[in-house]
């Protein structure tokens, strides 16, 4: 039954009900009497109808007073939490707010079975609603943010594990990724020996058939020191792919909990992003590769070569430390073109490529400078170092027949090698230039000769 309204408080009208209330038992109190027995002339008097009034009105303030102790407290709390709440909502980062959001700050004392105490609980169960809303939303923001900077595969895979660890009830994870036709360590966080994994029939299984496993430890099974440094409780093994190619595997172990729904979900999210920011890597991998090497010889180009030895020659000049460069230039190669082709003159400089990778340390590295002109930067290496190297690549080119069908070709190269510190220049572009004179030098002494610019300047 739904009593009118009378004022847009519904506090104002109860007190005003209440008011009623005394008015009709002021009124009925004296006939009572009567009925019970009470002399007519005593309590029909507008005396005792004043007094019985008075009475009937303070009754009805006092129960409106004791109604308003008792039940308006508890909505007041409500009502000031949800608009605490309100307020934090409107903040630019609610989960600062939330993480101050304690349990005796904003969650509401469930005190009774009624309307008050269904109201407190459901606002409890939004509340946390609320709040885990407001973390996943934060956790794919994060994730988004790291799939989107980080191109690169490795600090993808890192980051991404980092990710799951800290707001998942995952504690160890390992990503799995086909490199060259196999499968590699990419990236992992509290597996042991990780790099044995792929022994396991359900991890080659996800791998191979895109299979996803769930796996369920019973706790009297001891796992410890087998997968992870704890016991894990479950273990999950999700393919990651893209369009229907596989990219790799995905292995994960919750700690003591179970993974819950919110694990599950970010799990499952994690691993399909990971596909397509996965194949964005692998494109973006693929390019820089594309960007830094030689189509012909797939030796570092100009470019990235340049580059690379400005940042050699700053880090020598920092440290002191020695550093030579080597100019090869083949002799007569126009010769080679005109007598056989471009074509054969571009397998001539494929061998000869190959032959300079191969004669190299590790650290040195080999770049494709012009047409049928090489760079080698030597790294602590001095120019008398860099000479002897030189000659032994001389002599194997020298010692190589390039055939060509019937044909045998033979080809000889002139090298010129500057040596830093001990030709003290000032930037890497004036070290190449030394070297570049040097060449020149072994050119016009006869070519198949091997030339130092620190020689030349004695
Ligand atoms: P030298 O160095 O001994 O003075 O004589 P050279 O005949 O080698 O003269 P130079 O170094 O000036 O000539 C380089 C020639 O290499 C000119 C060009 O036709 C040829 N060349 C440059 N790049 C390529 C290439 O990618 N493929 C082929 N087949 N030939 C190239
Ligand atoms: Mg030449
Ligand atoms: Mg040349």
């Amino acid at each position: 039954m739904q009593i009118p309204r009378l004022t847009k408080s519904i506090f104002l009208d109860q007190f005003l009900y209440m008011q009623m209330v005394g008015v009709v038992i002021g009124l009925c109190f004296p006939h009572f009497l009567v009925w019970y027995g009470f002399p007519p002339e005593e309590v029909l008097t507008w005396q005792f109808y004043l007094l019985t009034q008075v009475a009937g009105q303070i009754v009805g303030l006092l129960s409106f007073l004791m109604i308003s102790m008792v039940v308006r407290p508890h909505l007041k709390q409500l009502s000031l939490k949800m608009q605490d709440i309100a307020k934090g909502l409107n903040e630019k980062d609610f989960l600062d707010y939330s993480a101050k959001c304690n349990e005796e700050l904003c969650t509401m004392d469930v005190v009774s079975n009624d309307e008050i105490g269904v109201s407190a609980s459901a606002y409890n169960q939004l509340l946390s609603a609320l709040l885990s809303a407001h973390e996943n939303e934060q956790l794919f923001n994060n994730f988004t943010t790291v799939m989107s900077q980080n191109l690169e595969v490795n600090a993808l895979s890192e980051k991404t594990i980092d990710l799951l660890i800290s707001s998942t009830k995952i504690e160890a994870a390992t990503i799995l990724l086909f490199k060259n036709g196999e499968i590699n360590v990419e990236a992992t966080q509290g597996i042991l020996k990780p790099q044995t994994l792929t022994e396991h029939t359900s991890v080659l299984d996800a791998v191979n058939k895109g299979k996803a496993q769930r796996i369920t430890l019973p706790k009297h099974i001891q796992l410890d020191g087998v997968l992870t440094h704890f016991t894990p409780t479950e273990v999950f093994i999700e393919p990651i792919e893209f369009k229907g190619t596989h990219l790799g595997v995905m292995i994960a172990a919750t700690g003591s909990e179970m993974a819950d729904d919110r694990t599950n979900t970010t799990l499952h999210l994690f691993v399909r992003s990971m596909g397509l920011a996965l194949n964005n890597a692998l494109i973006h991998s693929k390019f820089q590769r594309l960007a830094a090497y030689d189509g012909l010889t797939n030796i570092y180009n100009r470019r990235f070569g340049m580059a690379r030895l400005k940042e050699d020659f700053g880090r020598a000049s920092r440290e002191q430390s020695a550093l030579s460069v080597v100019m090869v230039d083949v002799d007569h190669f126009k010769n080679i073109n005109d007598n056989y082709g471009h074509l054969v003159g571009d397998k001539a400089i494929m061998l000869i490529a190959s032959i300079l990778k191969d004669t190299l340390r590790d650290g040195d590295i080999v770049i494709r400078y012009g047409g049928e002109e090489f760079l080698m930067i030597l790294q602590g290496a001095s120019s008398k170092d860099a000479a002897e190297v030189s000659e032994r690549i001389r002599y194997q080119i020298e010692d190589t027949v390039f055939n060509h069908g019937e044909q045998q070709i033979g080809m000889t190269v002139s090298i010129g090698v500057c040596g830093y510190p001990e030709t003290l220049v000032t930037n890497e572009v004036l070290l190449l230039d030394k070297a570049d004179q040097a060449l020149y030098h072994a050119k016009q002494t006869g070519r198949n000769r091997v030339v130092q610019f620190g020689a030349l300047s004695d």
